[in-house]
């Protein structure tokens, strides 16, 4: 089929997905799209980026099919890709940074607890290699690291400048894999070309000496050409034990800023922001009564808010103070963290509800039982745990990212039509919910 009716078919099917999604969800994730080809039973959905490939990939492909195979009349696959459907190249460079479009200095609520960090993010945002060179932001879980990065990003890049935002993970996976390809000249000449590099949770870099040498000759590089560093880290840099010396000094060149855990006034704010721009209708008191309980963490204070508002939903009752107060009740006592289950468990469960061996799953071989067992491991990884496909691949006897990611689609896939294989799914969910409520108490 055309292009051109590809991008018809889209037109139609985006005006079904805003009946489907929250109009925020729409707008973030869905209004960039465009249908760029439609062939056989797969569909083509061109994406602005590869945050919001991933996000659709993850959390509105099924919906997406199901609009699209009731438009088509036939069942419909689709996939994401980044890229318009002109060939204009989407920016200048290819590697565009993979910035989330909601965090944005504007986004920001700024207060007493991040005041600094924020000034400072805006200051090198503004003029970048020229005050505080590197900055370093440090603080803990949830306190908006991410955000404030990502937000230099959108700012440097408005005004047509190189940025490059990679976590440390990224960059240590991208290394080895440039030193395994002997590609380490295009490594090079990718992270020491650009304006801005911005570099999140170095602390990843923990014992990796050949990745700390390298970040520091990128730094070094970097620094003397006048291009501005950012990088965030959970603890200062002289709390780093395993940063060398020369590491700890030249993070503390430029300027190290942190931000603490939000006072009541900002935690309020930040909530109604977000009922803001979400439009969610809530009462002034219970949002309160929300910004009272949570303190430690922003992203838990407005996941605690989510809550809310869907648990008065589902009670069919309007968020009232005391309804809202027994959603807090439960959340409450969620709130003692939950530990998440850890990979052992879910080879662990998986192995004995598939009745392979642990070292078969681990291992080499390839029959029925024990490959469905094996992409099963990794689906579990990837939706229970927090760790990523570099990680979940070497619990499972070191695969590849892509392989790991290759098969947790594939389970996703799977599991939308076989009601067999979801009820399994389900059934080992459940067993490693107990184990890891078990290790709680
Ligand atoms: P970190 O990287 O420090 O773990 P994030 O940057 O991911 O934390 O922030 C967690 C969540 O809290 C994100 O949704 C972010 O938008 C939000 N957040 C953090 N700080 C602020 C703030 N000052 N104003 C508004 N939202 C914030
Ligand atoms: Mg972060």
């Amino acid at each position: 089929m055309s292009e051109r009716s590809a991008r018809q078919v889209w037109e139609t099917a985006l005006g079904e997905l805003q009946v489907e999604v929250s109009r925020p969800n729409f707008r973030t994730w869905l209004s960039g799209t465009v249908g760029l080809s439609f062939q056989g039973d797969d569909f083509v959905v061109g994406v602005p980026n590869a945050f919001v490939a991933e996000f659709l990939e993850k959390n509105m492909r099924s919906l997406v099919e199901k609009v699209l195979t009731g438009l088509a009349r036939r069942s419909v696959k689709v996939s994401f890709c980044v890229g318009s459907h002109d060939d204009r190249p989407a920016r200048s460079r290819k590697d565009r940074p993979l910035l989330n479009p909601r965090y944005t200095f504007d986004s920001f609520v700024v207060g007493q607890s991040n005041m600094m960090a924020r000034a400072a993010a805006e200051k090198v945002a503004a003029e970048p290699g020229q005050t505080y060179n590197p900055l370093f932001i440090h603080g803990g879980a949830g306190l908006g690291k991410t955000h404030l990065l990502h937000a230099i990003g959108h700012s440097a890049q408005s005004r047509e400048l190189d940025v490059l935002c990679v976590s440390a993970e990224q960059f240590t996976n991208e290394l080895v894999r440039a030193i395994r390809e002997s590609s380490t000249d295009d490594f090079r000449r990718k992270y020491r070309s650009v304006d801005v590099l911005l570099v999140d949770d170095v602390q990843f870099f923990g014992g990796k000496e050949q990745t700390k040498e390298n970040f520091f000759h990128t730094f070094n590089a970097l620094h003397a050409s006048g291009r501005q560093i950012v990088v965030t880290s959970d603890s200062p840099p002289q709390s780093i034990p395993q940063f060398q010396e020369r590491l700890r000094s030249r993070f503390q060149w430029g300027l190290v800023a942190d931000l603490k855990p939000p006072g009541f006034d900002t935690r309020r704010a930040i909530l109604e922001a977000k009922t803001e721009r979400d439009g969610i209708k809530i009462a002034p008191d219970v949002v309160e009564l929300i910004a009272l309980q949570i303190k430690q963490n922003i992203r838990v204070l407005e996941g605690s808010l989510n809550r809310v508002v869907a648990y008065c939903q589902l009670m069919k009752g309007l968020v009232t103070p005391e309804l809202a107060a027994r959603a807090l009740a439960d959340i409450a006592s969620m709130e003692v963290p939950p530990t998440p289950p850890t990979p052992a468990m879910i080879t662990e469960a998986v192995a004995t509800s598939f009745q392979v061996t642990l070292s078969d799953l681990k291992g080499r071989k390839r029959d029925e039982a024990t490959a469905r067992a094996r992409h099963v491991s990794a689906y579990l990884m990837r939706q229970e745990t927090e760790c990523s496909l570099a990680e979940i691949g070497r619990e499972l006897g070191n695969r590849s990212p892509a392989t790991i990611s290759h098969a947790n689609s594939r389970i996703a896939d799977n599991i939308s039509h076989d009601p067999q294989l979801r009820r399994q799914v389900f059934n080992i969910q459940q067993t490693i919910h107990a184990a890891a409520g078990a290790g709680r108490a």
